[in-house]
């Protein structure tokens, strides 16, 4: 889902169910994995501040321990992938059981995330979507496409 630079390209953005640039095929003709359309970020956002006011760990819970936190649950993800070479597409080598561990790492980020921006009074829906449009004109499908180049090595 992201371009080889760790940024994501418009053709990975799905609107309505279609994809934004059908002129790309999609390897091997496979279908496109989707997401559940709940929870939300916001319904995940009121679960972990609900989780967190229980525990009365607000006290824990500023910007730079979450951030902390979150790298050391994306650290607990890569350890997942360590020695493993390079790893295809749906993990077709994986067990069921690294597949739920995976899941609950990528969770635990998403989790700590999700908090970050809330403590931080960052709107992150509203802000993914913003992201995602300047992320389309700094890489313009016309310009760009089937390339890894960051936007500045690209000339008129
Ligand atoms: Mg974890």
């Amino acid at each position: 889902m992201m371009a080889t630079n760790g940024t994501a390209t418009c053709k990975d953005v799905q609107t309505n169910g279609e994809v934004a640039t059908p002129s790309s095929p999609l390897p091997n003709n496979s279908q496109r994995f989707t997401f559940s359309s709940e929870p939300t970020m916001e319904d995940i956002r009121r679960m972990q501040a609900e989780f967190t006011d229980e525990r009365d760990w607000n006290k824990f819970h500023q910007p730079r321990n979450l951030l902390l936190a979150m790298v050391g649950e994306v650290g607990e993800v890569s350890e997942l992938f360590q020695w493993k070479g390079e790893v295809a597409e749906g993990l077709p080598d994986w067990s069921d059981s690294e597949r739920e561990h995976l899941a609950h790492e990528l969770s635990d980020v998403l989790i700590y995330l999700l908090e970050l921006a809330e403590k931080c009074r960052v709107d992150l829906p509203r802000a993914v979507l913003q992201k995602m449009a300047l992320n389309k004109l700094k890489y313009p499908a016309s310009k760009v496409h089937g390339s890894a180049k960051k936007y500045t090595e690209y000339t008129d």
